[in-house]
């Protein structure tokens, strides 16, 4: 059974001063997840995690992850603002974007980030941009096809639009070189979400043996290898967590089989991984507000998708805790939505849970990656806060919610803003 990192008795605490809804972070989970991230790398000695900063881009959580080494990976102008604001700079930052503006490259360049291309066409962009190429380069590789795995797990590279192709790649490589690149990096994100121990091993093997032939047949040394992100995190509650250890251990026993034979063995491994940083250790605090009875049964509650687009975007399954009901029998057959003018605004279709009250506390889990940052302002709805539950169990708003004001100020400086809002 999936348990609320957060007591019904501290959340009724939080609650009685926070209004609902929040997306709430646990500080203790985060520390420890980060640190077991390190500890499963710690035989690469270059190894650097780049927190991938769209699946939360809250200072306080990446402070927290930068205590222990980890970077940011960055793909927008304000992703590295934010980074360079809280004082990352150079290789502490990954920028791996694409369809990349200008003003992206110049700003990455300028804070000395690690610039990785999508594209065979962005050297000669980048070049123009620059007015040269940086000495320290990375390319996104797309081998195509389809990837499986063994759990059936698939993901189908062929059809995405990131990276380049295997002969791209040995071309860029080559031209880099010409224009002046002395240090290159490889990057892919072949599967997302993945939970089994397998992807970061199958994928290194891919990328590992692409090294050894890409520093071989175009005399580029390879510095770093970028297993991007992908590692998934168990939303449903019979889903095995992944063991980060064995997937480090899985790892390095590819690295001594591949690298290391071809005297490789100096190629520092990073990773930008999102979810599985923050992911389990967040969730969505929402308070049932109305209940319906036609067709189906009905509980509405104050969060909407604003506040968390997974379940409409992809149908995809967030668990959902009755507050105080946990030992209930689940004999309800609810859909659990908000308040949007949309049909697939629900957090939950068909789910079996406890007879809900309006005024009953919901969590609905695993919102701490791709949650919050995902939020939008669709029918004038206000973006919630994030609130931190601290080691000591003591907490803290570490954004507060959208205001009206927030809303309406972009229209500021319009003629019509002047007369809707004399006073301002
Ligand atoms: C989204 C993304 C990540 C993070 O992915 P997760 O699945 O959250 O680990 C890392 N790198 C790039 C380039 C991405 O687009």
């Amino acid at each position: 059974m999936k348990k609320p990192f957060v007591t019904d008795e501290k959340l009724k605490e939080i609650t009685a001063t926070i209004p609902t809804p929040f997306h709430l972070y646990d500080e203790k989970g985060i520390r420890e997840n980060t640190k077991a991230v390190k500890q499963a790398f710690s035989w690469n000695p270059g190894f650097k995690e780049y927190f991938a900063v769209k699946a939360n881009p809250n200072p306080t959580l990446i402070k927290i992850m930068g205590e222990y080494g980890c970077g940011c990976d960055c793909s927008s102008l304000t992703e590295l603002m934010l980074a360079d604001a809280m004082g990352f700079s150079k290789d502490q930052i990954m920028f791996s974007s694409n369809v990349t503006p200008k003003e992206e490259y110049i700003l990455a360049d300028k804070l000395g980030g690690i610039i990785n291309l999508d594209d065979f066409t962005h050297i000669d962009f980048l070049e123009e941009t620059l007015g040269a190429i940086p000495e320290v380069i990375s390319c996104r590789f797309n081998p195509g096809g389809l990837f499986k795995m063994s759990n059936g797990i698939m993901d189908n590279p062929g059809d995405s639009k990131y990276g380049m192709t295997t002969e791209q790649l040995f071309e860029a490589f080559r031209v880099l070189k010409a224009k002046g690149a002395r240090e290159f990096g490889i990057h892919a994100f072949l599967a997302s979400n993945t939970v089994t121990n397998e992807y970061y091993p199958m994928l290194a093997k891919i990328l590992f043996e692409l090294a050894v032939k890409l520093q071989k047949e175009t005399g580029c040394h390879i510095k770093f290898i970028n297993l991007s992100g992908g590692v998934g995190i168990p939303y449903q509650p019979d889903e095995t967590p992944n063991d980060i250890l064995a997937i480090g251990e899985g790892v390095h026993k590819v690295y001594d089989e591949i690298l290391v034979p071809a005297k490789m063995g100096d190629v520092s491994l990073c990773t930008e991984m999102g979810r599985f940083m923050t992911g389990p250790y967040g969730c969505l605090v929402t308070k049932a507000t109305h209940e319906k009875h036609i067709y189906k049964e009905y509980i509405g509650c104050d969060a909407s998708a604003v506040d968390l687009l997974r379940p409409a975007m992809y149908g995809a399954y967030h668990h959902i805790t009755v507050m105080g009901k946990e030992d209930q029998p689940c004999d309800h057959k609810y859909d659990v939505t908000g308040a949007l003018c949309e049909n697939n605004d629900k957090f939950a279709v068909d789910r079996m849970l406890p007879k809900i009250e309006p005024g009953d506390l919901l969590v609905i889990h695993d919102t701490g990656a791709h949650g919050y940052s995902m939020g939008y302002n669709y029918n004038g709805k206000l973006k919630s806060a994030e609130v931190l539950l601290k080691e000591d169990q003591s907490f803290e708003v570490i954004r507060r919610a959208e205001t009206p004001k927030d809303y309406f100020a972009t229209l500021d400086g319009t003629s019509e803003y002047k007369k809707m809002f004399p006073n301002g």
